[in-house]
Parts: C-alpha cells; sequence; structure tokens
C-alpha cells in the first residue's frame, strides 16, 4: 500500500479498465449467475454496512433475513423450517452435511462417517469431506443422469449419516429421483440434504410439477441459491433445516456480541445481500419468476432447436436451462470457441460434452450468434 492515497479519479479509472477486462455476461454461456435484478442492487446498496454476524445492531436487515427465510420455506412446502442466508451453496452443503454429522455423532458411535453422495454432485462436497473428515461415497448414474438407487443401495452401512440428492445438476441440470432417496432415508433413518442450489429457484416455476423438497418427509435440509436462478446480488445463498436441532447442533457461542449465539460457518455477513434478496423476491412474486423460467425454457428449447439444424444433439433431455451437447473434442471446440468467437462456454466431465447454462442474460440473438460460430468451428 502506498503512503499517499490515490486520487479518487484515478482510482475510477483503474477501475474502468479492470472492469473492461471482465467479460460481459453477453458472450458468457457457462456461468450460473447472471446480473442481479436491478432493484436487487438498490437494496444491496442501501444495506451496504449491515453485518448479519451481530444482527442485534442490526434488526431491520435481520427481519428481512426472517421475512426472506419466512418466504422459501412456504416455497418449499415447510412454513416451520429453520436456517439462515449463507454465502452461497457451498456454504450451504458445508453446514448441512457438518450438522447432519453433528447431530449423528451425538446419537452413535463411529470412527468414520460417510456420505452417500451422486457421482454429479457439486465439488463442494469434495470440500465438505476433507473439512468434515466424513467419507464421501459417490453413487453411479443412471442413463438420464440421475444417481442410481441400486449404487446409493449397495454404498449404505452403518457408518452412513446421510444421503445427498440434486435438484438442477451442476453440469447436466438432471433431478435426483428424490422421492425414492426420501423413502431410502426414512427406512435407514438418515438424514437426506437437498442441493438445490441451482434448482431451487427453477423447479417451483416449470410447467411440470416435480417433487424435490420438504413435501418429501424423508428431506431434513435445502441448500437454494437466490444469486443463482434468483436474480438477486452475490453472495446470497440460503440453507433450510426441517428441525430446529439439526440448527442447534451449528450452535456456536459469541460472547462478545450483541447476540449470545451464532449458527453460520461465517463471523461477519453480508446484510446487503439479505437485502437484496428479500427485495428481488417481492419485487418477482411467483408470477415474475414463473416468467424468468418460462423464457429461459423456451430459449432452451430453440437453442435445441437451432442445433439439430447442424447435427448436434444434447447429451440428455435437459430438465431445466442447463444443456450439455454431444460434440467431438468438447475441449478443443470449447477453447476455439473462445480464442476465435469470444464464448464462455463450459464442459462436462462424464460423459464428456459441452455444457451451456441458458440464464436469464441470453437473448435470442445471442443464441443465434452463438450456433453460427460452433458451425464454423464445426467445420474448420
Ligand atoms: N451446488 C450446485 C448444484 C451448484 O451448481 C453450485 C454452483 O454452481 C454449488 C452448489 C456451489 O454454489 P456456490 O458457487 O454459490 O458456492
Amino acid at each position: 500500500m502506498n503512503e499517499k492515497g490515490l486520487g479518487r479519479k484515478e482510482i475510477i479509472s483503474i477501475l474502468d479498465q479492470s472492469k473492461s477486462q471482465d467479460f460481459k455476461y453477453n458472450r458468457v454461456l457457462s456461468s450460473m449467475c447472471t446480473y442481479p435484478h436491478e432493484i436487487a442492487v438498490q437494496a444491496h446498496m442501501q444495506f451496504i454496512e449491515s453485518n448479519m454476524g451481530d444482527f442485534g445492531l442490526f434488526k431491520g436487515t435481520y427481519n428481512l433475513e426472517k421475512e426472506v427465510l419466512s418466504m422459501l420455506s412456504n416455497l418449499l412446502h415447510h412454513p416451520d423450517a429453520v436456517g439462515y442466508t449463507t454465502t452461497g451453496g457451498t456454504e450451504s452443503n458445508i453446514q448441512a452435511i457438518r450438522s447432519m454429522r453433528n447431530v449423528f455423532l451425538q446419537r452413535s458411535k463411529c470412527e468414520k462417517p460417510n456420505l452417500v453422495v451422486p457421482d454429479s454432485a457439486h465439488f463442494s462436497f469434495d470440500k465438505v469431506s476433507d473439512i468434515l473428515d466424513v467419507e464421501l461415497r459417490k453413487a453411479s448414474l443412471d442413463d438420464n443422469l440421475r444417481v442410481s438407487i441400486d449404487s446409493v443401495l449397495s454404498l449404505i452401512d452403518e457408518n452412513t449419516i446421510g444421503l445427498v440428492g440434486i435438484a438442477g445438476s451442476t453440469e447436466f441440470g438432471q433431478v435426483d429421483p428424490i422421492k425414492k432417496l426420501s423413502e431410502i432415508a426414512r427406512e435407514k433413518k438418515i438424514f437426506l440434504h437437498i442441493d438445490a442450489a441451482f434448482g431451487g429457484f427453477v423447479l417451483p416455476f416449470l410447467d411440470e410439477s416435480c417433487e424435490f423438497d420438504f413435501m418429501l418427509p424423508g428431506v431434513t435440509s435445502i441448500a437454494i441459491d437466490p444469486h443463482k436462478m434468483g436474480l438477486s446480488t452475490i453472495p446470497s445463498g440460503v440453507l433450510l433445516f426441517r428441525s430446529p436441532d439439526y440448527l442447534e447442533s451449528l450452535r456456536a457461542d459469541t460472547p462478545y456480541l450483541t447476540v449470545s449465539t451464532q449458527y453460520t460457518l461465517t463471523g461477519t455477513r453480508s446484510g446487503a445481500a439479505v437485502a437484496a434478496t428479500y427485495a428481488v423476491m417481492k419485487f418477482m412474486g411467483k408470477e415474475g419468476y414463473r416468467k424468468t423460467v418460462s423464457q429461459c425454457m423456451e430459449l432452451t428449447r430453440y437453442l435445441l432447436s437451432r442445433l439439430t439444424e447442424i447435427n448436434i444433439h444434447p447429451l440428455v433431455e435437459p430438465v431445466m436451462n442447463v444443456v450439455a451437447l454431444e460434440v467431438p473434442e468438447p475441449d478443443l471446440i470449447r477453447s476455439r470457441l473462445a480464442k476465435e468467437y469470444n464464448w464462455q462456454v463450459s464442459i462436462t466431465q462424464n460423459p464428456h460434452g459441452l455444457r451451456l447454462v441458458i440464464m436469464p442474460h441470453v437473448t435470442i440473438e445471442m443464441i443465434d450468434s452463438f450456433v453460427q460460430d460452433l458451425k464454423q468451428v464445426l467445420q474448420t
């Protein structure tokens, strides 16, 4: 750091330059984030100094958090759910499994607890395993790239603390057979965490209904991210538990704050993101999200029909606005699309393909232009 500060103009100029090196979302087909809604940005700025880590000082923001949790608990069919706003899916997943492990270990002695997750689980579960010293058992996928129930059953033993189901997998956007997982969890008396970080703001607003939430009695916790399809600002995640016992197992004493206990992973937490989530959810209402999801799904179908014209097909029929495509040499295609046409797309591992996420910033013009560029890359 310099002894003397820089002038405002100089700093703004450096910021502008840095910003110009960032990708604009109009060339991004790989991200599960998008431009936040303008009302979320306004709320974020209004609450910029608010710290939910010491919410006794920020009672107004705390009340907004309670409202957000209440809106999401109702959306996910369990008005009595408890939880808190996290920094996103990773933190929600860590805390859900931490609670699972703590409650399990309170009930029974176990040297090496294990967790059964689908092979399609987000890499945050590898972090979970490392941080919490819980063995990760990866269940294989079926032909539709959803977890195989036989594989899940074969991995459960007396040290299994719980199961994870994905409602909108990162790579394929597929939804695991959560009803079946719920039945297994109930039968085996183990926990079931649902990672709906992406799908939580999609599935309730699709035309076709899908059972993935607390409506299923075996589901004990859910991660849902407002900073993805919820159109809130980053960092906005939410973790909800069916019962207060699970949240209680995360309790830490906080003697020097205005409140005496915390359940969160981080200490200082953004109240701005809480206000942003509140504002955008109130503004959009179910009707607004239904419209957004419907537009994304319409564009997803349009993309698929345009790709058929160039003989490119999905690896699996998309359930939501995530598309995995069968292309020759996906890594090469991806890097050529980036180098020659400035497109950002990603890849799936197994099966190997080209992955596109049709977020609310995607337009029909973007899709037309992308398909034309992909055609060029494939032909040369
Ligand atoms: N879970 C799923 C299904 C995801 O798709 C992602 C991110 O894309 C995460 C968890 C992690 O979320 P975050 O990056 O907000 O921590």
